[in-house]
């Protein structure tokens, strides 16, 4: 087993306020882990904890170097979590679970085996959520399962649960997806734009035994918005004159065929305007259409701005010979 410099896998944990997990979680992960016969590392990012999760881990740490921490100056949020452990993971095989014990780690061989077929991408499926118990089922199964075929339909990429963190990622696609939001849901949507190829795998699951969950019910709401974010990002986001523009113009367009009507209307056969509550709308459509396809030229400004202060390619590339 090759313990030295470059570990082979790289499993990320993002942890907020789980003390009483981690001991139980690492008791149980890393002879998972250790029995897997590849070296590895763990990131455990520390999402401004107020317990003392991060001492415990710090605690581990000392004991087995293979554990390394990262702590964050304050609660970012799950998704940042996960970035900052991107940015870190050395491993050709990246592996991101929750610290909670919800995803048994004996999941994780599974998961790789999947990955040697050739997928870049291997997401689990949580095919027990039963087990969350019924007291969740309005407010978390329910939406979940509007979060799922809303996801799937809008970005065209089936698979049966996105909420899962349990889920395996080659390097690459690990390093260059970026993440903002409440994103990491939908790194399987936005990894397949790069065309990357992704499987699904049925994954255990269990309740939560220690500590509390840190998403309610508006999650759903941000999930909605941030869908719509990456509809726009994987569809639009290098043309957005092509979907501002064409909505302004079909606004300018309905709206001085309105008003072209209602100036007949006037001077051939003398009606008066004055009650015409078709005049404000050929006004506001007229208006609104030379706003958006303002916006839409902004837009391709900021798009701009935006790959090349990055040098952001506007491809991937799989690989290249020579
Ligand atoms: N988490 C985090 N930062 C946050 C919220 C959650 O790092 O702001 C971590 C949390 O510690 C857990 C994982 O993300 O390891 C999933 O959170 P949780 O179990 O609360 O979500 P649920 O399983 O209820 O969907
Ligand atoms: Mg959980």
């Amino acid at each position: 087993m090759n313990t030295s410099s470059t570990p082979e896998l790289s499993v990320v944990l993002p942890v907020y306020n789980e003390a009483e997990n981690i001991p139980h979680l690492f008791a149980e992960l890393i002879p998972t882990l250790e029995s897997i016969g590849r070296s590895f590392e763990i990131i455990a990012v520390d999402d401004g904890s107020r317990d003392d999760s991060f001492a415990r881990l710090a605690e581990i740490h000392q004991r087995d170097p293979r554990v390394r921490v990262v702590r964050l100056r304050r609660n970012f949020g799950q998704t940042a979590a996960f970035a900052a452990g991107f940015d870190r993971a050395r491993g050709d095989v990246v592996i991101t679970m929750d610290a909670d014990l919800q995803n048994p780690p004996s999941d994780i061989p599974r998961l790789l085996a999947k990955m040697e077929e050739g997928y870049d991408v291997v997401s689990g499926w949580r095919v027990n959520r039963w087990k969350e118990g019924l007291g969740t089922f309005f407010t978390r199964r329910i939406p979940s399962t509007i979060a799922n075929w809303a996801i799937s339909t809008v970005t065209g990429v089936y698979l049966h649960d996105y909420g899962c963190s349990l889920k395996a990622y080659c390097r690459d696609v690990a390093r260059e997806i970026r993440l903002y939001g409440d994103m990491h849901r939908f790194v399987p949507a936005i990894a397949s734009y790069y065309g990357v190829s992704i499987a699904e795998v049925p994954v255990d699951y269990r309740a939560r035994r220690y500590g509390r969950s840190k998403y309610g019910i508006g999650r759903t709401i941000r999930v909605i918005l941030d869908l719509l974010t990456v509809r726009f990002l994987l569809s639009y986001s290098t043309r957005p004159i092509q979907i501002f523009g064409l909505m302004g113009l079909i606004a300018i367009i309905l709206g001085t065929a309105i008003g072209l009507y209602l100036t007949a209307l006037k001077f051939l056969y003398g009606v008066s305007l004055t009650e015409r509550p078709l005049l404000l709308l050929a006004i506001m459509l007229f208006t609104v259409g030379v706003q958006l396809v303002l916006m839409g030229l902004l837009a391709e400004l900021v798009v701009r701005t935006y790959f090349e202060s990055q040098n952001k390619p506007i491809y991937a590339v799989r690989e290249e010979l020579g």
